[in-house]
């Protein structure tokens, strides 16, 4: 693997195979009766104490993220994405998940409990490559099932360590990771012993999941690509929301699922908005993760670096007006990219109409709040959104409207652990986090009597 901000080698990671998950995922059915019987209280304390472990190594797992990632040590990245993994784990444990009685009138009775699946499969992106791990394995571990994980083949050796970490907690055959190319993922989809898979990436492999987890009926919860929508109404206060707008919009630079990828300004304070996030955006500095000072990144690899770019080279062709970067250094070893506005954008154009997953982001205007709601609601995927202003009944309001499964206030992105999170349209389906994210990963059942 090779640092994406310098070339340099970070390391090597196996890559398995399908004969490799096949032992995996032998091996997890084998250790899932025994984890289911410890009870809730054991496993609980188990992902407690993985939690501590975490802690204990937070550093050195910061490193490697940094370094095979790309994401700075500092600001919402390495060191915060270890910190919310001990979080969630902690989190996870402490939700409590009751049986239910749905039914108890006339002598009838009916309780609703949520057993083990078996064996759940956890299949990432690279962009929160622990965090999201931990997202999927630790419900699925809480809820007595044994998991086995197949990181991107772009961040193996963050997931590699945070595993073992975890598993220093975890009874021998209960937690797995399998590096493997795509066709390691596609066969832990369609396996029949999988009873569940845990999914967050694109849309487009999504529904090759969907597809290829048919034949077994499986479980999803699939946490698909967005292009949220942030609308900045009139009554909002420019340089009160810029630091706001920047870090929704450019956390993780911009390689984040939930993060504002198309700003909708009012016109009457369209140009404030824009001076005010060009003057707070020039000032953060982007670099090597490594270096304390940064708070910015590289993309994590070429592919992406080059999606940005030529969205936005396609919008300088459009006429669109750059308010800041759009220059990259071709001359540099990483793939950095600049942070960059883009004023005076169409709304039908591809920076807007497209993830960037980024550090581009367009600023359309618009006259008519109704209008701005449309636009928000016209593309097919809806993951977050988020309505800025000073007036919270009016805000309210708009957030309502938007087609979205999280809309956030003032803000753009804050997930918390007891907030359950999910996609509305073709961002997926399915919750994660608190309580509901729990029943995702039980089995329902409903014993009557
Ligand atoms: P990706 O879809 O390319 O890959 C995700 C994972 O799926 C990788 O581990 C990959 O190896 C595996 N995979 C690829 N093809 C497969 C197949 N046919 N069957 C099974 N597994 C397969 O996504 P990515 O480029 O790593 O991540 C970026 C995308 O993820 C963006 O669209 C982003 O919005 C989305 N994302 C969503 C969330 C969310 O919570 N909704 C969070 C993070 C990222």
């Amino acid at each position: 693997m090779l640092d994406p901000a310098t070339g340099e080698r970070v390391g090597f990671a196996p890559l398995q195979s399908v004969a490799d998950l096949e032992a995996a995922i032998t091996a997890a059915q084998a250790a899932q009766p025994g984890w289911a019987a410890l009870g809730h209280a054991a496993r609980s304390e188990a992902l407690l104490r993985a939690a501590d472990a975490v802690e204990a190594n937070a550093e050195e797992l910061a490193r490697i993220l940094s370094r095979e990632q790309g994401k700075p040590l500092n600001g919402p990245n390495a060191r915060f994405e270890v910190g919310a993994c001990a979080a969630w784990l902690r989190a996870t444990a402490a939700t409590v998940l009751e049986p239910e009685t749905v039914v108890d009138a006339d002598g009838t009775r009916a309780v609703l409990h949520y057993r083990p699946i078996g064996v759940v499969g956890a299949i990432g992106p690279w962009n929160w490559p622990m965090m999201i791990t931990v997202w999927q394995i630790a419900p699925a571990l809480r809820m007595g099932n044994t998991a086995v994980v197949k990181p991107s083949g772009m961040t193996p050796l963050s997931v590699l360590a945070l595993v073992k970490v975890i598993n220093q907690e975890l009874p021998e055959g209960v937690l797995h990771v399998v590096p493997g190319r795509r066709d390691v993922g596609a066969a832990l989809a369609e396996h029949p012993a999988i009873g569940k898979v845990m999914f967050t990436g694109s849309t487009a492999t999504g529904k090759s999941i969907i597809r290829s987890s048919a034949d077994t009926v499986k479980r999803l919860t699939l946490e698909l690509g967005g292009n949220d929508a942030g609308i900045v109404l009139p009554d909002a206060d420019p340089k009160a929301i810029a630091e706001g707008l920047f870090w929704g919009a450019f956390i993780n630079t911009g390689q984040t699922c939930a993060a504002l990828k198309r700003l909708y300004v009012h016109e009457d304070i369209y140009e404030d908005v824009c001076a005010a996030l060009t003057e707070y955006a020039a000032n953060v500095p982007m670099g090597v993760g490594l270096d304390e000072e940064n708070v910015l990144g590289p993309l994590q690899n070429r592919s992406q670096y080059e999606i940005v770019a030529g969205l936005v080279e396609d919008a300088k062709d459009a006429g669109a007006r750059v308010l800041l970067g759009g220059n990259p250094d071709e001359n540099q070893p990483g793939y950095f990219y600049p942070t960059t506005l883009v004023a005076d954008i169409d709304n039908d154009n591809p920076l807007v109409a497209q993830e960037q997953f980024g550090p581009a982001l367009p600023i359309i205007k618009y006259t008519d709040v109704d209008h701005a709601v449309a636009m928000a609601n016209a593309l097919e995927v809806g993951l977050g959104a988020s309505v800025w202003g000073t007036d919270p009944d009016q805000a309210h309001a708009v957030a309502a409207r938007l087609e979205a499964g999280s809309v956030w206030i003032n803000n753009h992105g804050a997930v918390n652990p007891m907030a359950p999170f999910g996609g509305a349209k073709q961002s997926g389906y399915g919750l994660e986090f608190g309580t509901e994210g729990l029943k995702h990963l039980g089995q329902p059942q409903v014993i009557h009597g």
